[in-house]
């Protein structure tokens, strides 16, 4: 997979790309992180990327001819990459995006500065925006870093032995349940008997029961949206009754 990124920073994503999870798949080929600086496609002595915006107002916007001119020749070396704008007004990524993209084979991240992009890059240039949350960041390559890691994660052989995406938070729509290590006892507090019993279906009745509590407590909304069997269905009626007679 190669993951094509147009910034203006191309230094911010040096760091985070030589660490840990990332930097490994990096090192072994899985996959490539691109940082290309976008002033290499502006034009005049000054190299101009942005502009004063028309009608007035503060701040400025990027101009389009230099991403224009930056995405065409991307796409030459990689006609099917998907072009991705960062934007607080995007879709809000979730993982299943993250699993989607996955199996893309190249992807080219658009990171804006300043008050964003002239609208025509949105309106010709982009296949999808996205929006890692409800704020506005300074930028938009800390969105595209986070887009970056959660799509990697779920490319094969990036985790390797150091996890697994299947049983993660949002992968079946629920959160994850709660996990434990040694001390088997720490600050008086017991790691739940079930988990040391060996009995691996009990584990697991355990950790789905875990997984509906934790989601009706915490996001209860995700459960709209969720297939349960008939199991999940009467083990959440229960959890929902307990809920409600404790509060
Ligand atoms: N004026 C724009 C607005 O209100 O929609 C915000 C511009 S922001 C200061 C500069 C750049 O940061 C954006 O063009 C975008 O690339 C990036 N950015 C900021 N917040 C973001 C978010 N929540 N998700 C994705 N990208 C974001």
């Amino acid at each position: 997979m190669i993951f094509d990124v147009l910034t203006l920073f191309p230094g911010m994503f040096d760091s985070p790309l030589r660490e840990s999870i990332l930097g490994r798949a990096i090192k072994q080929g899985t996959l490539d992180v691109r940082a290309h600086n976008l002033r290499d496609w502006a034009e005049g002595k000054h190299l101009t990327t942005d502009d004063t915006p028309y009608g007035g107002g503060d701040g400025m916007v990027m101009k389009p001819e230099p991403i224009a001119r930056a995405v065409a020749e991307l796409r030459q070396k990689a006609p099917a990459a998907k072009v991705l704008l960062m934007t607080p007004q995007g879709v809000p990524f979730r993982q299943q995006h993250a699993r989607d993209l996955a199996c893309e084979s190249g992807l080219i991240f658009l990171c804006g500065r300043y008050e964003g992009f002239d609208e025509r890059v949105r309106q010709t240039l982009v296949d999808a925006e996205f929006s890692i949350g409800d704020f506005v960041l300074t930028g938009g390559e800390l969105p595209a870093m986070v887009m970056i890691d959660a799509i990697s994660r779920n490319l094969p052989g990036v985790l390797g032995s150091s996890g697994s995406v299947e049983t993660d938070s949002f992968v079946d729509g629920l959160l994850e349940y709660p996990q434990y290590t040694r001390p088997a006892v720490f600050n008086g507090m017991s790691v739940p008997g079930v988990l040391l019993s060996g009995d691996h279906g009990k584990v697991a009745n355990w950790r789905r029961e875990q997984q509906l509590l934790r989601t009706l407590q915490r996001r209860p909304e995700l459960l709209e949206n969720v297939t349960l069997n008939d199991h999940d269905k009467l083990v959440l009626e229960r959890l929902i009754k307990e809920v409600e007679t404790r509060e």
